[in-house]
């Protein structure tokens, strides 16, 4: 699924090429997500010059000049094309003479949704340690599905939260409140760090629905993976085993030497 990193690759590429340009036209694909853009998006859509492409969490957001905005979710497998064809065009928009495809196997993806409720993300301010702390601090839940919930920090999902947490040394399965001072203002940190560098990575090209940018470019981030998809651990070598009990459906990696 794409996560921060994508989210904001996909927004600077359409930014630096589309901004003061108009849409000329949409159009829905046959079929279209499990949930079409209500009719309203589309008016908003349709003859709105872009003002800018913005983000917030994982959504992507088209603000348009004096008409509102319309956001994005990719979903599960979402990826936005210049251009390109593949049998999963749910929705497309042309902006000047370019069409821009919304393509998405599993139809998840979302245009014109509400923007929920979301936590700060973790290069912002507000995400301090002891914002984690409190977080953290009173929940038995896995630390990893507190740190990938939207409304407490928005940005993370299952790449980036398995890589912050080995970097952070804390085992996934640990419930929120076991985590020590000192190991939560290292969590912060690691989120932070591993955001920062899936950005400047122009994210991660490595799973099944392998991300690629808008114009098809693959993101480096995958070279500095230490644990995610991996056998063994980039830090130690050791064996990179599953927690036992799944993590908001899965099992979740983690090295057993590296994180206690
Ligand atoms: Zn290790």
């Amino acid at each position: 699924m794409p996560e921060l990193p994508e989210v904001e690759t996909v927004r600077r590429v359409l930014q630096e090429r589309y901004v003061g340009q108009t849409v000329t036209a949409v159009a829905l694909g046959k079929p279209t997500f499990y949930r079409p853009p209500p009719l309203a998006a589309i008016k908003t859509l349709t003859g709105g010059v872009i003002a800018a492409f913005k983000r917030r969490g994982k959504y992507l957001i088209v603000a348009l000049e004096g008409r509102g905005e319309v956001v994005f979710h990719l979903g599960m497998s979402g990826r936005i094309t210049v251009g390109g064809e593949s049998p999963h065009v749910r929705f497309q928009m042309w902006i000047g003479t370019e069409a821009v495809r919304f393509h998405d196997s599993r139809r998840f993806g979302r245009v014109g949704c509400p923007l929920p409720d979301l936590g700060p993300e973790p290069m912002d301010p507000e995400f301090t340690a002891d914002y984690l702390w409190n977080i953290l601090r009173k929940r038995t839940a896995p630390v990893k599905a507190l740190i990938m919930d939207q409304k407490l920090i928005a940005g993370l999902g299952n790449i980036y939260a398995t890589e912050a947490l080995h970097a952070a040394n804390v085992r996934p399965g640990r419930a929120g409140k076991s985590l020590r001072r000192a190991e939560v203002e290292k969590l912060a940190a690691a989120c932070r760090d591993i955001l920062s560098l899936g950005v400047k990575a122009g994210g991660a090209t490595l799973d099944d629905e392998a991300f690629l940018d808008p114009l098809g470019r693959p993101g480096r981030m995958q070279m500095g993976v230490q644990i995610y998809g991996r056998t063994e651990c980039g830090t130690c070598g050791g064996a990179v085993i599953g927690t036992r009990k799944s993590i908001g459906g899965r099992a979740s990696a983690y090295c057993p030497s590296c994180q206690r």
